[in-house]
């Protein structure tokens, strides 16, 4: 059974951020709320802070970075928690290095993968990404569909005079690859702050959504994330992610995160209630030690809205 916290909110997931390096330098990343660290977790500390969430029920992992495919004993991190028997273990990735990485992931037992793409055009590619790599990512993704990873997700952040015009291309090239097409709202970050930035990219989905509703054959809502908007078009899917920074998303929060470094994050978007793992493990704490720092930081979840929760 998962443990809730004070909100009555269920932890079922665990979202291990295991690097904070990149292949590639998005204009618009937000770096995953991550704080920059010298540091990373060993595929052996990975696997016991998921064991630890294992027996305190937590049900689904997610690996993602930074490039979790820039770690060189990746292969090993999944095969070493698919042995925990995990509901789920996902993967977010741009995909650039997931042609190599795709068929030894599944054989390792990663069940699904999120890939980043944004555009089919070289040149916008290049733009966004500042790199070449566009080849090699479709190439992540067909192979993810390829080796069976299911459901394969293309996450594309929509940007106003970026990309917006792509999105039923985006979505063309999804249906062939057997993957589902789920459209990203901007956000404002702390490296894009600035209103001047958001005001020039960020693509209002209202418009986009309400002919979603017209042209769908059927449209499913997921309350557990975030009362997701999922639309069956013409043998495919489209899913709409809205911004997070909303008491809709705190309220149906169900998920941990670790840090690249070791600390337990408890909400996405705040750093002052961060627990540390890693310095514990390194001296030895028991199993049964480090479940009560989980359950500590689970204690403390404190919703960023909280007093609209
Ligand atoms: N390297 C991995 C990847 O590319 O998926 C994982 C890290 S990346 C930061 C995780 C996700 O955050 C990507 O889907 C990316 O597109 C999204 N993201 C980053 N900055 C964003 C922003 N300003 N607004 C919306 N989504 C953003």
């Amino acid at each position: 059974m998962p443990v809730s916290d004070k909100f009555e909110r269920p932890i079922i997931s665990l979202r291990i951020s295991i690097t904070n390096r990149c292949n590639v330098k998005c204009f618009y990343c937000h770096h995953d709320g991550i704080i920059p660290q010298s540091y990373e977790m060993n595929s052996d500390e990975i696997f016991k802070a998921a064991k630890v969430a294992a027996d305190i029920g937590v049900q689904k992992i997610r690996l993602s970075g930074g490039e979790p495919l820039i770690r060189d004993d990746i292969v090993e991190i999944v095969e070493k928690i698919s042995s925990l028997n995990f509901k789920d273990i996902s993967l977010t990735t741009n995909g650039t290095l997931l042609g190599n990485y795709a068929e030894s992931l599944k054989a390792a037992g990663l069940t699904r993968v999120n890939v980043s793409f944004d555009t089919l055009n070289p040149e916008t590619y290049k733009f966004i990404t500042k790199r070449d790599y566009i080849e090699n990512a479709k190439e992540g993704i067909q192979k993810a569909s390829e080796v069976g990873l299911y459901p394969v997700k293309v996450n594309m952040v929509v940007m106003k005079g970026i990309n917006h015009e792509e999105i039923w291309d985006m979505f063309q090239f999804c249906k062939e690859n057997n993957a589902v097409l789920q459209l990203i709202e901007l956000l404002k970050t702390d490296n894009c702050h600035d209103t001047e930035f958001f005001d020039e990219y960020h693509y209002e989905m209202e418009e986009l959504e309400e002919e979603l509703t017209k042209i769908a054959d059927n449209v499913k809502t997921r309350q557990f994330m975030q009362d997701r908007k999922k639309y069956f078009v013409d043998e495919g899917e489209i899913e709409v992610v809205k911004p997070m920074d909303n008491t809709q998303f705190c309220k149906n929060c169900t998920r941990l995160r670790i840090t690249p470094d070791g600390k337990i994050k408890p909400c996405l978007l705040r750093n002052d209630n961060l627990v540390d793992l890693l310095e514990p493990m390194r001296n030895g704490y028991s199993d049964e030690e480090l479940k009560e720092l989980f359950l500590n930081a689970i204690e403390n979840r404190k919703p960023f809205y909280d007093d609209k929760c």
